[in-house]
């Protein structure tokens, strides 16, 4: 299929929508409305004295579909392109029978956007589906309070630990086997300590404080404890009076261990997740994930034993051989473990992924699997409080973070809603400066891979004097 963009710059929207509807589909680009043969799908502007034809073709086999408008050629080019991306929708939907819930957006953060925008406009310019947008207005109300509780001038400090005990097989993070990097562990820890002192000196020097910390990956508890307990050291270089959350990812069942829970607790994590994504043991081995359901719950009762109030359970809707049955049975058994917060993700399909290499079959229930938990977690008393799409994803579903009230994560609101600066430590690792007043947002990423992140180390710690020199401003 070639997607061709012809006369226009709306060439990045236009794209992602027709992803949208293709997730694993190769497509061939082209901005030449010559290429309009085989299989195509051709949108197009045309130009003509005080008006401006916008046009969207489709052939695919036997099938031909076509929808055009006219407006005046003073429209502006925004407005253009919803015009164009609503053609493009109504010829896509035609002609596979989907009809995407968040209509026309394409972005991640959906919420943020449909803040503002009532149900009726949304339907009519956007397209979308009026329960997402009353989904999004919930989740603004939840977010509101959590996000005027954000002390002035302080940020969230990100710790990245790209290991894993094994890689699964949808997984498309930077995230390396233990087994295969496991030369690397050690001195990628020295480095993340002297990094993390780094950051906590230009912290200071813009006098910025501490609010919350995430320990993410890849997953954290691939370290021993004795490793855990050594990072956990370096955090005494910032300033923790202030720290009103702290989340340690345990993510794989089969890395958590009693003595590990003690040093997270010891450290002053109250907030850890314990990560099934399904308790289907035919579907977690398929995935590559080596561990059982019956070993999520044996570290679930043990994190409850070593006292942590505050847990997280991740589940995946569309995983490759599990189905709608198989996923309602994984979401009632979580919900009788009734932990504080339980995300859905739908599965992504990125293409880093093996999977993604090996299946181009388009996988289907996400949706109804999605809708289930949605009913079945608002009657377990759980209520959506953070969501974001990603590309590629099973019938183009997003992620919610669903918690009991008054136990959402503060950090999950936090950095999806670019509310706060985010200073992040490690491979793969992404600051975020934010200056809300002034509405100013910088990344800095660290470089990907442990390795590289190794060797060219010191451009971590340099790009630290970037923080400094963004509050200076
Ligand atoms: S545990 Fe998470 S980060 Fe690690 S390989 Fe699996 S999906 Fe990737």
């Amino acid at each position: 299929m070639t997607l061709i963009f012809s006369g226009h710059p709306f060439a990045y929207e236009a794209e992602r929508l027709f992803r949208s509807f293709f997730p694993p589909v190769k497509i061939t680009l082209s901005h030449s409305a010559e290429d309009a043969c085989g299989d195509f799908c051709l949108t197009e502007r045309i130009r003509d004295g005080e008006s401006v034809t916008l046009s969207v073709e489709l052939r695919a086999g036997e099938h031909c579909g076509r929808r055009e408008t006219v407006v005046p050629a003073d429209t502006p080019d925004k407005e253009q392109e919803r015009e164009l991306c609503i053609l493009l929708y109504g010829v896509l939907s035609e002609y596979t029978g989907v009809m995407p819930p968040w209509g026309i957006l394409t972005g991640i953060r959906p919420v943020k956007l449909l803040a503002d925008i009532d149900e009726r406009t949304a339907a009519e310019r956007l397209l979308v589906a009026p329960e997402k947008t009353r989904l999004a207005h919930r989740i603004n109300e939840i977010q509101r309070p959590l996000i005027g509780s954000i002390p002035e001038r302080s940020f969230s400090l990100y710790v990245s630990i790209p290991f894993c005990p094994t890689r699964c097989s949808y997984c498309s993070f930077v995230s390396h086997s233990v087994d295969k990097a496991a030369g690397l562990v050690g001195d990628y820890l020295d480095r993340l300590c002297e990094e993390i002192g780094a950051a906590a000196e230009a912290a200071r020097a813009a006098g910025l404080r501490l609010d919350t910390i995430y320990f993410g990956g890849g997953t954290p508890t691939t370290l021993s404890a004795e490793q855990l307990k050594r990072l956990f050291g370096a955090l005494e270089r910032f300033d923790l009076s202030g720290v009103r959350e702290f989340t340690v990812e345990a993510g794989r069942p089969d890395t958590i261990t009693r003595e590990k829970l003690e040093a997270i607790k010891a450290a002053g994590a109250r907030r850890i997740s314990v990560n099934p994504q399904t308790m289907n043991d035919s579907v977690l081995e398929a995935i590559g994930r080596r561990h059982t359901a019956a070993q999520t719950e044996r570290a679930y009762e043990l994190a409850r034993e070593v006292g942590f109030d505050s847990i997280n359970m991740d589940l995946i809707a569309g995983l490759p051989t599990d189905d709608v049955e198989g996923f309602r049975r994984s979401l009632d058994r979580v919900c009788e473990l009734a932990p504080e917060n339980i995300t859905v993700h739908s599965l992504s399909l990125k293409r880093a992924a093996r999977l993604f290499r090996e299946r181009e079959s388009e996988l289907s229930g996400a949706f109804e699997m999605l809708s289930y938990a949605h009913e079945r977690l608002a009657a377990c008393g759980y209520e959506p409080y953070y969501l974001y799409r990603q590309k590629n994803t099973a019938d183009n579903c997003e992620n919610t973070g669903y918690a009991k009230r008054g136990t959402e994560s503060l950090y999950n609101v936090f950095i999806m809603e670019e509310v706060q600066t985010i200073i992040a430590v490690g491979a793969g690792a992404s600051t975020k400066l934010v200056d809300v007043p002034k509405k100013r947002i910088e990344r800095i990423s660290n470089l990907k891979y442990p390795y590289e992140y190794l060797d060219r180390f010191n451009e971590a710690l340099a790009a630290k004097s970037r923080i400094i020199g963004f509050f200076d401003k």
